[in-house]
């Protein structure tokens, strides 16, 4: 099923039954801090572990994730899997489901601290919008993720109340989801948005090897913003998408019905 886009006018097909925001995602640099120093060691000495935001949906009785998260990416030893196992498990726990009861994820983009808990979840399939140069197949091999994969296409319902749109910037292959919750359009921006400290300032995060454009990262930013009634960033709380109105204003009248196609 077809979901209808527009600034003016977002055509809710379908609403979620429920959305959960399992962890809301740390951030190593805040927009304003320098990296790196006494204070960045410190943050991580304290936990703050740059693990993406992860959302749980359920919808007609199918349990979906919205990235998986990773604390600590760099670091592949056996405590650092460990204790990445036992916070998903945990997370999971609080609201009654377990990583068996998880059928489908959805990654916003190819990078290790989105995706790279799916491997507690090995019989869920992994949906993607898209991949970078590498193949899907060698990628997962690289990160370890043996889920069966498959690409998602843009713009159509891919469980009631969900669909995906391309939100290139961060890299050229980054997706975010949209979310039709009761009344309330969310967007699950992954780090298109990577915290509200970003969207007040209209920063883009410009530290990750693969960034692809600043001026592509900044429109995807204004299409959430015009997109959303509530967004939850990469890695942060939710938060209201206060600029929706200016940055619907900006657009030309003809716009309107295909700016988001
Ligand atoms: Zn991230």
């Amino acid at each position: 099923m077809k979901a209808v886009w527009g600034t003016n006018k977002v055509d809710i097909v379908n609403r979620v039954d429920k959305i959960l925001l399992l962890q809301p995602g740390s951030l190593s640099i805040e927009r304003g801090e320098q990296p790196g120093g006494a204070t960045a060691r410190v943050k991580k000495d304290m936990g703050v572990a740059g693990e993406s935001s992860v959302v749980l949906i359920e919808s007609n009785g199918r349990v979906v994730l919205i990235d998986t998260g990773f604390r600590n990416e760099m670091d592949m030893s056996s405590k650092n899997l460990e204790l990445n196992n036992r916070h998903v498990e945990a997370s999971l726990s609080v609201h009654g489901y377990s990583t068996k009861d998880v059928e489908e994820i959805f990654i916003t983009h190819w990078h290790h601290d989105h995706v790279g808990n799916a491997i507690l979840f090995p019989l869920a399939r992994l949906r993607y919008g898209s991949s970078p140069a590498m193949a899907p197949p060698m990628l997962s091999g690289f990160l370890g993720i043996k889920n069966p994969l498959e690409r998602l296409e843009p713009r159509t319902e891919w469980v009631p109340g969900v669909s995906v749109f391309p939100t290139p910037g961060h890299n050229e292959h980054h997706h975010s989801a949209l979310v039709h919750y009761k009344q309330t359009v969310i967007v699950v921006a992954g780090d298109a948005i990577v915290s509200q400290s970003y969207y007040d300032h209209d920063a883009v995060w410009p530290y990750n090897g693969d960034f692809y454009s600043e001026a592509k990262a900044i429109e995807s930013m204004r299409e959430i913003s015009r997109v959303a009634d509530l967004i939850i960033p990469g890695h942060g709380h939710p938060f209201q998408s206060y600029k929706k109105a200016t940055r619907r204003r900006e657009l030309p009248d003809e716009a309107d019905e295909t700016a988001c196609r």
